[in-house]
């Protein structure tokens, strides 16, 4: 089997998986005060000096979450909410919410929520180039154009063509306008040096830890009020007792992870050059994460080419992988202007810390095959 869909899940390491069955041997609940509760306290507290790490981010900022999509969720509801609820202090609310058009859709569809949910608030979109890079000069005008607090959303890297965002070019613009800066950094930890942030979200599962876990990272002074009410845990921001064993997974997946290089990543867009000229790859002559490589083969659709490959045991992914497990056109792609058969042709392949030489020479082989045979039929 080729597994090369790490942007979807990566599998869980070595080290995550020791420090997750540690933490399922431990007794106790984080909040009991006996030793039993120390001991998940500790494993709690050392993950997050961790993920702190990780994000270069103080410890006391990260707030563990159930993973990206809640992260994302808690970021923009609790920071419209908090700007509101702390007007007495002196808090101006946030009244102009910008969102890039290549957001995920946890984010695009929390944002688009909240928007209805919160009188006065306006959602605008950021544009995104032909080259898959969100448009500053585009985000600037409008943050000239208005008036009144806005938050600013944009991710780090996107998790569909692994182009890196401009997210210090739109910090220097948030700074400028008084506004807040949310970043989605799920795809891009352990890829790149982490951008800072008032809001930066994080998933473990990304990045070789359990699935169902993530950070939310408000930085100190950031408005926030929180969505999920109860015990107090995570200094108030998110209560409920901690997922000590997914967290524990999640910090030592953060200590292991490694930004890779782009060798493999440039070997198989080669091979595909090599396989097909005609081939198009999207973002390519943008900054991209090293693991992620997002193609189209124009004339063979995406549902045919993945089924063709799951067949030859090599798993890649249609751009965002969906719920229902059907291929979904993009919205990135549509973002970036591009045509509907060949976004209707776009495949993902992302490498991650167990992808070899031979897993792309096998999806190569694959490919190979499956243009061959469309060209005996056309
Ligand atoms: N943000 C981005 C950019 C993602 O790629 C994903 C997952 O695909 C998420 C958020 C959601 O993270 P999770 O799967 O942990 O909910």
């Amino acid at each position: 089997m080729s597994y090369l869909d790490h942007n979807a899940t990566s599998p869980l390491r070595d080290g995550a998986r020791t420090a997750v069955e540690r933490a399922f041997a431990t007794l106790g609940n984080a909040s009991s005060i006996h030793a039993g509760g120390r001991a998940a306290r500790a494993l709690i507290e050392d993950a997050r000096a961790k993920v702190a790490m990780l994000a270069d981010v103080p410890p006391q900022d990260v707030v563990f979450t159930s993973g990206g999509t809640e992260a994302n969720a808690l970021a923009l509801w609790g920071a419209v909410a908090g700007a509101l609820e702390g007007r007495q202090k002196g808090e101006q609310r946030i009244t102009r919410l910008f969102v890039s058009a290549i957001e995920h859709s946890s984010v695009l569809a929390n944002a688009a929520a909240v928007t209805e949910r919160f009188a006065g608030l306006r959602l605008e979109t950021i544009p995104v180039r032909s080259n898959g890079v969100a448009d500053m000069e585009a985000l600037a005008e409008s943050l000239r154009e208005g008036k009144g607090r806005a938050l600013v959303v944009l991710m780090a890297a996107n998790n569909e063509t692994g182009v890196i965002q401009p997210v210090a070019q739109a910090a220097k613009l948030v700074e400028d306008a008084g506004a807040l800066l949310m970043v989605d950094g799920v795809q891009a930890a352990g890829k790149m040096a982490m951008p800072k942030a008032d809001y930066l979200t994080l998933s473990a599962h990304k990045i070789g830890g359990p699935q169902g876990v993530g950070a939310l990272v408000i930085k100190s002074g950031a408005p926030y009020a929180p969505l999920i009410l109860g015990g107090g845990q995570e200094r108030g921001a998110r209560a409920g007792t901690e997922n000590t064993p997914g967290i524990a997974g999640f910090g030592a997946a953060a200590e292991s992870c490694q930004p890779g290089t782009a060798v493999l990543r440039d070997r198989f867009e080669a091979g595909l050059q090599q396989i097909a000229h005609e081939v198009i790859i999207f973002g390519a002559k943008s900054d991209r994460v090293t693991n992620t490589s997002n193609f189209s083969l124009p004339g063979i659709g995406a549902e045919t080419a993945l089924m063709a490959l799951d067949l030859d045991g090599v798993m890649l992914s249609s751009g965002a992988a969906c719920s229902s497990g059907k291929v979904k056109r993009s919205h990135v792609l549509a973002a970036m202007g591009v045509d509907d058969a060949a976004a209707g042709a776009a495949l993902r392949a992302s490498f991650g810390w167990n992808s070899t030489a031979a897993d792309v020479e096998a999806a190569l082989d694959s490919i190979s095959k499956l243009v061959a045979r469309k060209r005996v039929a056309a």
